[in-house]
């Protein structure tokens, strides 16, 4: 740990220098108003930056910025494109150790699973890099009289704002998909993690990519994200957040028309049958809820559990949960960090009174661990039942509720009996019974015996208040550019 703090220190010693300043065609600049805001460490609630407070002036620039960039960037060869951008995917490889330790020290998210984050990020670009050649491509339409042909162009410049949980790697989802799509964008991090956001676009430029084609403006959901999404001269807007953010955001940006791509929250189920493998299915429940503190919309915050297995099953989660090392973010051995900032720490800690007076109980966990910082310690909440707000609402931390379901039929009800439609995870050697509920679990993304893992080509997204629109393979190139018609007579 002594070790990993030192070279963080390091690597973070610009930030402390010089703040987290916004990047606009090409340029490092302090927001307009010369404001700042300060992001901190959920460690120990010390100031690790000061941060460029942009509003609409400075969306006004990168948007300006971007539409310059476009004309030329929409323009580029995709081989060219894709030779740049998977010279981003190697600088991100290059400086990968730089970004994950950022993103621990911002965000309290453990080094183990921000490692590995940062070479998704990697991924990412190359993943979307090599479809930037047929991008364009389309089909031949032809009946009797016409000959049409179909292709694809770039949108227009697009506007990304994420979230702090995973900030890094999910900026790349949506970023690395535009580019190559021949779009540029103008980033709105998340207020309370903007330091990685900006190794982005550093390592981006230094890979070659024009200056404008990224641009990056820091500031509050309130003034400088909705400048972004009321903008006129940004034609869509790919988001990550709230649910009841994307649905502000929609408002905000239906005067101007754009095309809008939510991925929201998830109060995600998993579903375990009696004749699951019960030692994969508890890993897994365990994994998907105490992995990056819970902040993570695909999370099993729900665990439907089959009343015959219940009892053992929640034993074995409260015994696996009691375990977990709750530590220092850059500690190797940490599983659950700090929970990202004091007022998110607020939240999660009222459920554990939710829980109480909703009559549930705490088989694990259910408190803070120590004074300094927001650390929670992983926490299963059982004899719990669907109605409850720990079983319906969004928590956001390593909090998991266990519920006894009798047969398929009640599975299913409550599984559906949410909000949220983003994931569901099921676990039965029961093929026909696999079928029939994945026919009829409301989710956009089902694992059947396993936890989530992704295959970048299939596609990523949520039913009912979980998002609309999907991410991966060509669904994001679909989302970046406009399909475009031409009719010949025969
Ligand atoms: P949030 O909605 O509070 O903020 C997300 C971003 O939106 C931030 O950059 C914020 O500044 C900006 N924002 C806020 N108000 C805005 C406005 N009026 N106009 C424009 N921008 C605005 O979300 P959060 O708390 O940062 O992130 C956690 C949420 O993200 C959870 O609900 C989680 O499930 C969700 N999430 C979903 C996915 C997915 O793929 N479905 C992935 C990760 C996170």
């Amino acid at each position: 740990l002594e070790e990993n703090l030192s070279k963080a220190k390091a690597y973070m010693a610009k930030f402390a220098e010089i703040g987290v300043l916004n990047h606009i065609g090409g340029e490092s600049v302090p927001a307009k108003s010369g404001k700042v805001f300060e992001t901190t460490s959920p460690v120990d609630g010390k100031v690790l930056a000061s941060v460029a407070k942009g509003d609409e002036s400075d969306i006004d620039a990168a948007v300006a910025a971007a539409k310059e960039a476009f004309k030329t960037w929409s323009k580029m060869p995709g081989k060219e494109r894709r030779a740049i951008l998977i010279k981003v995917a190697e600088g991100i490889e290059a400086r990968a150790e730089e970004i994950a330790f950022t993103e621990c020290m911002d965000t309290g998210q453990a080094l183990r699973f921000m490692s590995k984050a940062a070479i998704r990020g990697a991924a990412n670009f190359r993943f979307f890099a090599d479809q930037a050649p047929t991008a364009e491509d389309g089909l031949a339409l032809r009946n009797p009289n016409q000959m049409n042909v179909t292709s694809r162009r770039p949108i227009g410049p697009i506007g990304v704002i994420t979230p702090w949980n995973t900030p890094f790697m999910l900026s790349t989802w949506k970023i690395a998909p535009a580019l190559a799509a021949g779009c540029t964008v103008v980033h709105k991090p998340a207020e309370f993690s903007p330091m990685t956001a900006k190794l982005l676009v550093e390592i981006a430029e230094e890979a070659g990519l024009p200056k404008g084609v990224l641009n990056l403006v820091n500031g509050f959901g309130e003034d400088a994200g909705k400048a972004l999404t009321e903008h006129k001269d940004i034609k869509a807007i790919a988001f990550v957040g709230e649910s009841r953010t994307g649905s502000l955001i929609m408002k905000q940006g239906a005067d101007t028309l754009k095309r809008f791509h939510l991925e929201l929250g998830g109060k995600n189920p998993v579903i375990v049958f009696d004749d699951a493998d019960m030692e994969r299915a508890v890993d897994a429940a365990a994994f998907m809820i105490y992995s990056l503190n819970g902040e993570r919309c695909t999370s099993s915050s729900r665990v439907l559990v089959q009343d015959s297995i219940y009892e053992e099953f929640t034993a074995k989660l409260a015994d696996v949960a009691s375990r977990i090392k709750v530590g220092h973010p850059l500690d190797p051995e940490t599983v659950v960090g700090p929970l990202i900032h004091p007022e998110h720490e607020t939240k999660v800690l009222s459920y554990f009174d939710k829980a109480k007076a909703s009559g549930a109980t705490i088989a694990a966990g259910g408190e803070k661990v120590g004074e300094e910082g927001c650390f929670v310690r992983p926490t299963l909440f059982t004899n719990a039942s669907n109605d409850m707000d720990i079983a319906q609402e969004e928590i956001f931390g390593p909090v998991l509720t266990a519920i006894p379901f009798k047969d398929d039929e009640e599975a299913l009800k409550l599984a559906n009996d949410v909000e949220y439609g983003l994931a569901a995870y099921l676990w039965t050697n029961d093929l026909n019974r696999a079928m029939y509920m994945t026919d009829n679990l409301e989710a956009g993304m089902m694992w059947v015996n396993s936890e989530n893992v992704r295959h970048l080509p299939s596609p990523f997204g949520g039913v009912k208040a979980s998002g609309i629109g999907r991410d991966g393979g060509d669904w994001s190139f679909d989302f970046y550019m406009e399909t475009v018609n031409v009719s010949f007579p025969r």
